[in-house]
């Protein structure tokens, strides 16, 4: 989104640009022309956007210098661990060998290999015991700071049709849910919300996102993307489920830099089984292809499908991180009641959260996603996520007259809030917990 702040162009390698936020350099790439050392700009999701006046940046930047500081003394302290808490059992030995191996390096890696045999892993996805849970989410609040700073990606998505030819077990706006009103955004309803929340709101990064609608074409959303790149310099999430291979390429050239598609389940019998007619390999041959156009990737999966295990949740994570994921997008499955999961259980609230912590320990470099679904599951989702490793979280940006119709599962939280609410409601708990909104860091090397 939306309060980006902006930076001061540091460094230009080719299109790698080191941009400077109040001394701390992070790194984008640069497609905009002309750009020189000393000049301030915009960067989004790793992007440079926007070249902006020294006027207007410096009028932004007072007003953001103290603020700035006073979230990152703020998350530091929240993000503290204390040795003592860490003491000799199996499972303090785990946290230490995480902790110690960022005190060993003395400074940042760019992709740490995971120091935790699998074994390891899986034990920590089992813990149970209250205490010994709060550490692993702090141990992960701990990498993340480490790693990420105190940075929050905010996205917005706008659901652009709930038209769909596919047939998912899991979701609700499935072709055969025959009790559901079907919409699809008209170009200037699209446009206008896009409007509405980068003039209006500040939002400097979009997904746009779909059923698979057979109406919704490679050529039709090629010339949407166009028009919007045209009026607005913003990142574009492309989330339109299967698009070919060559669509994909089609829509980069028209302008879109981000994908967002999960793989679902890292489980390819699972995959066929809820996905009746595909197969994983299909869906992974999309994320390597996107990789290999330029897009940057979200990915991830559901969890809480029928006989899913412990084991197939770190081979999603580990799909994820193989994909090149910029950020990871797990959450739970939220059962619908016209889907065959109608009476599947919830899964567990500490499972999600054991989940997110695993991936950011896994890989500290990750941004990681609280899912709209987990905050469905769970009214404190957001400010217990963002405490257990992740650091993004999405806004709803479709107009709000469509929202109940976009029931992929029902009862979606923050269905009924306008934008404004959304990001009040954000920036308030952004606020409480020392974060800024301010999405810049990206693995790039
Ligand atoms: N059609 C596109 C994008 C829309 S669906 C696609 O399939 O990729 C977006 C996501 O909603 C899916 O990736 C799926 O993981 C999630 N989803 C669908 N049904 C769900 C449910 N019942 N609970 C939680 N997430 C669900
Ligand atoms: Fe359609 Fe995506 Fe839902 Fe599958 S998950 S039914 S492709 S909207």
């Amino acid at each position: 989104m939306c309060y980006a702040i902006p930076g001061k162009v540091e460094k230009i390698e080719k299109n790698v640009v080191t941009v400077s936020y109040f001394g701390e350099p992070k790194k984008a790439y640069s497609e905009l022309p002309h750009l020189k050392i000393g000049d301030y700009v915009y960067a989004q999701g790793g992007y440079v956007l926007e070249l902006i006046s020294p006027t207007e940046a410096e009028l932004i930047l007072s007003g953001w210098k103290e603020t700035f500081f006073e979230l990152k003394k703020k998350d530091a302290q929240l993000s503290q661990l204390d040795p003592n808490q860490i003491k000799k059992t199996y499972f303090h030995s785990l946290l230490n060998k995480v902790t110690n191996q960022y005190h060993a390096e003395g400074a940042l890696v760019s992709h740490q290999n995971s120091v935790l045999t699998r074994e390891e892993k899986l034990f920590l996805l089992q813990l149970e015991h209250y205490k010994d849970k709060e550490l692993l989410y702090k141990t992960a609040n701990f990498l993340r700071q480490t790693y990420q700073q105190n940075s929050c990606c905010v996205h917005g998505i706008i659901e652009i049709s709930n038209d769909c030819g596919q047939n998912c077990f899991y979701c609700g706006i499935r072709a055969e849910n025959h009790h559901l009103k079907r919409y699809r955004l008209s170009t200037d309803e699209i446009l206008s919300a896009c409007q509405e929340a980068i003039e209006t709101y500040g939002f400097r990064s979009l997904v746009l996102q779909s059923g698979e609608d057979p109406a919704l074409t490679v050529p039709y959303l090629k010339e949407l993307i166009y028009k919007i790149k045209a009026r607005w310099p913003v990142l574009i999430f492309i989330s339109f489920g299967e698009i070919g291979l060559e669509g994909l390429e089609e829509l980069y050239q028209a302008g879109a830099r981000g994908l967002l598609m999960r793989f679902e389940t890292s489980n390819s019998r699972f995959y066929q089984r809820y996905r009746p007619g595909h197969f994983l390999e299909t869906r992974l041959a999309h994320l390597k292809k996107a990789y290999e156009c330029g897009y940057l990737i979200i990915t991830g999966s559901l969890i809480g499908l029928p006989d899913y295990t412990p084991d197939d949740i770190l081979n999603d994570i580990e799909l994820a991180e193989s994909l090149h994921a910029e950020m990871i997008s797990i959450g739970p499955l939220i059962p619908h009641p016209e889907t065959s999961f109608a009476n599947q259980p919830m899964v567990n609230e500490d499972m999600v959260l054991k989940t997110l912590a695993l991936a950011r320990i896994s890989d500290p470099n990750n941004k990681i996603l609280v899912t709209t679904s987990f905050e469905t599951l769970s009214p404190t989702a957001r400010q217990k996520g963002l405490l257990a490793g992740a650091n993004s979280v999405m806004l709803n940006a479709t107009p709000l007259a469509y929202r109940p119709f976009y029931s992929i599962y029902p009862k979606r939280a923050h269905e009924k809030e306008s934008l404004d609410q959304q990001i009040e409601e954000t920036i308030g708990l952004l606020k409480l917990l020392g974060r800024a909104p301010t999405d810049l860091s990206i693995g790039v090397t």
